[in-house]
């Protein structure tokens, strides 16, 4: 017979409660986010419960009134909130150094719940070109719909570009970095200084780097976007999202984001909150292969140059030294043949998989000018750094000299 849940005790501790790690010694975020959890139940379980319900009951009246009215931190409904979601967002916040979160069903729904709640009709959002596809879509296309206005600058813009494309009406500078696909870096310091003399607010997609390799917040930024599909679930399982950051901006999001409805699922959140714990591990393999991989590479006779922010070679290597612990996980290189050979490279690999999503267990290769990137012209290609024959491979946790052999026998027949 198992234990018998005691109700009592039971209904004591699953409000929205963080998990208590303040009253310990632990100085490190890695021992602060495995031991921040929900809870534990009278069932004394080790691993953290799936709260999988999508609402929670009161033991009266006046009880869910009080909830209703926000004067406690009552679970209602996990539109709103939920006990494994808010562990995953709570975990979020300790590695990214955020005041607080939210957490979305996808990293686009973070990031248009991050423009909806606090951009209005008149305002002007200020974007880095170099961004992900769904987000460019949103900016350009959705936003202007609602009377959003928007303009890009380079990914090498200087600091007197950036200001020189603010407007009076710019409430919002958007950007990612290291960028997708073409690995640009953004100088994210040099951005915030920006932002704050106008009094916008600075918003960094950090999905590439995650926050093992970068923590945008401690350089300035005001929120953090995830798409949580990427690395942080790591093993290519579940869709996710959040947008961390200043808890003033977070509540604006929260109260968007409770009533249109974009809120994680507790199974996804679940899985993501558990990946989370080896995050840094993962990366850690997921950079040394991929720094080993970009290096044994560069020279090769088939290749034009390889892109990766920790080789000296980098466009923006100074800016990756400064901002970044490693360099990320992701290798491009040029083939020198174009389009026609990054279609044979992509045919002739044993190994590596041929799929949309990065930031796998498995090696990934992809050529974005035949796929992703298709729709764009010629010179729209070229202003992102996308030219015809670069292939992009998100390095797996497969052993390096097993990746290697596979591109490199690749290469031999583009
Ligand atoms: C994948 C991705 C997104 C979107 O995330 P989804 O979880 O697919 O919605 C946003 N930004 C970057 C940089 C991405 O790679």
């Amino acid at each position: 017979m198992g234990r018998r849940v005691n109700l009592i005790i039971y209904k004591q501790g699953f409000n929205k409660l963080r998990s208590n790690f303040n009253n310990s010694s632990m100085k490190h975020n890695q021992s602060k986010l495995i031991r921040t959890r929900v809870p534990q139940t009278p069932q004394h379980e080790h691993a953290s419960p799936l709260f999988l319900t999508s609402s929670f009951t009161f033991d009266n009246a006046e009880d869910m009134r009080a909830a209703f009215a926000d004067e406690n931190d009552a679970n209602i409904y996990s539109r709103f909130s939920n006990p494994s979601v808010q562990e995953f967002v709570d975990r979020l916040c300790v590695l990214e150094n955020a005041e607080d979160g939210f957490a979305t069903a996808s990293g686009m729904s973070a990031v248009f719940g991050s423009f909806m709640a606090l951009l209005k009709k008149g305002d002007h959002i200020l974007s880095c070109n170099s961004i992900f596809g769904s987000t460019h879509t949103v900016i350009s296309k959705y936003l202007p719909k609602y009377g959003i206005d928007f303009s890009y600058v380079g990914a090498s813009a200087n600091a007197a570009e950036w200001e020189a494309a603010i407007t009076p009406q710019t409430k919002m500078i958007y950007l990612e970095t290291p960028t997708n696909p073409g690995l640009d870096v953004v100088d994210i310091s040099m951005v915030s200084a920006i932002a704050k003399k106008h009094n916008i607010i600075l918003n960094v997609d950090n999905c590439f780097a995650t926050p093992i390799g970068q923590t945008p917040i401690d350089l300035g930024a005001d929120l953090v976007v995830h798409s949580a599909t990427k690395w942080i679930d790591g093993q290519g399982r579940v869709l996710g999202g959040a947008v961390v950051g200043r808890k003033d901006l977070i509540h604006d999001i929260y109260l968007f984001c409770r009533s249109t409805g974009p809120s994680l699922s507790p199974f996804n959140a679940w899985v993501l909150s558990k990946s989370l714990e080896t995050l840094e591990v993962r990366m850690d393999r997921h950079c040394s292969n991929a720094l080993y991989i970009a290096d044994k590479l560069q020279g090769h006779a088939k290749i034009n140059f390889v892109k990766y922010p920790f080789l000296t070679t980098h466009p923006h290597y100074a800016i990756a030294q400064k901002q970044m612990k490693n360099g990320g996980g992701i290798v491009c290189f040029e083939l020198k043949g174009g389009v026609e050979s990054g279609r044979t490279f992509l045919n002739s690999l044993k190994m590596l998989s041929m799929t949309a999503n990065l930031g796998d267990t498995r090696s990934i290769a992809s050529h974005p000018a035949s796929t992703t990137h298709a729709k764009l012209s010629e010179a729209e290609r070229q202003a992102v750094s996308i030219t015809p024959g670069l292939i992009r491979i998100s390095v797996g946790l497969e052993h390096k000299d097993d990746i290697l052999a596979d591109i490199l026998q690749a290469l031999a027949l583009s």
